[in-house]
């Protein structure tokens, strides 16, 4: 049985989510235990993806779950990507909305590439190519970052384009970024 484990914050202080994560060396039922409980830690959230490091695991491995249906969470395919690497990315960029569960209450624009190509291996230890567009190609951006320490707000350099979530912007909805649904990961 997976459980939820504890999400940590970057008001916590805690310097995982600034290390560069390690790569996973072997697939065994402990990095499968935690790919579960990254799933269920994910959904419990809400959110639409998690890396390790969020649940102070300094692991390579993230998962994603993007709904296909707004209403049902689970109606997209379900990702669990061990050691992800962007192979390939497109080069036009795209501004969405994101927030984080590691740093909860703020919310705010970030450019992503529209596609990219993502490397790793599965559950099981079988190498596989994603290759995403958009809403799921910026879930991957955010969450491959997190395994490098890098979090949403570091990308944004306009202090407008980031936000208090209780306070969003009215110019947000006539902004082309409004169309998309919102990541949270
Ligand atoms: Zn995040």
């Amino acid at each position: 049985m997976a459980s939820v484990r504890d999400i940590v914050l970057v008001s916590q202080g805690n310097a995982v989510l600034r290390e560069k994560a390690k790569k996973v060396q072997k697939i065994d039922p402990s990095l499968q235990r935690l790919i579960d409980d990254m799933t269920l830690t994910m959904r419990e959230a809400p959110g639409v993806g998690l890396a390790a490091p969020q649940v102070n695991v300094g692991l390579r491995v993230i998962v994603a779950e993007a709904p296909r249906d707004e209403d049902d969470p689970q109606s997209g395919r379900l990702y669990a990507v061990v050691n992800p690497e962007i192979v390939k990315a497109s080069p036009e960029m795209e501004e969405g909305e994101e927030g984080c569960l590691s740093i909860l209450g703020w919310n705010g624009l970030v450019n992503r590439h529209v596609w990219v190509v993502v490397k790793g291996f599965d559950r099981e230890g079988r190498e596989f190519r994603i290759r995403a567009r958009d809403y799921v190609a910026r879930i991957f951006q955010h969450e491959i970052d997190h395994l490098n320490g890098i979090l949403f707000t570091d990308h944004i350099t306009d202090r407008k384009k980031l936000w208090k979530s209780d306070e969003r912007p009215d110019w947000l909805d006539e902004s082309e970024a409004a169309d998309e649904p919102e990541v949270v990961g």
